[in-house]
């Protein structure tokens, strides 16, 4: 990853195909950043996707949806701590 994609973090990925268009994520996020999008997917579903800014990392979006390889967070990578 380059320095622009990290200053970018955190954020969802969303995959469209997989995405079942049941809008749990978009009532989880406590930023209100997911929206419906008008176009539909393969499967003839409309899909979540990110409006491209404000995302906080929270991950409530990952945890409330139902379909395991719909949806990712990419946050940072917590530096290493020794003792
Ligand atoms: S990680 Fe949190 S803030 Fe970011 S899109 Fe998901 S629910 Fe919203
Ligand atoms: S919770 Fe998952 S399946 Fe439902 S709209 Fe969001 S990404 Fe799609």
């Amino acid at each position: 990853m380059d320095k622009d994609d990290a200053k970018k973090l955190p954020y969802p990925l969303i995959h469209p195909d997989v995405c079942k268009g049941c809008g749990r994520c978009i009532s989880a996020c406590p930023k209100n950043v997911l929206e419906m999008s008008e176009k539909f997917n393969g499967s003839s579903y409309h899909y979540a996707q990110y409006i491209g800014e404000g995302c906080i990392g929270c991950a409530n979006c990952y945890y409330t949806c139902p379909e395991p390889l719909a949806l990712e967070v990419h946050v940072q990578e917590k530096k290493k701590t020794t003792k």
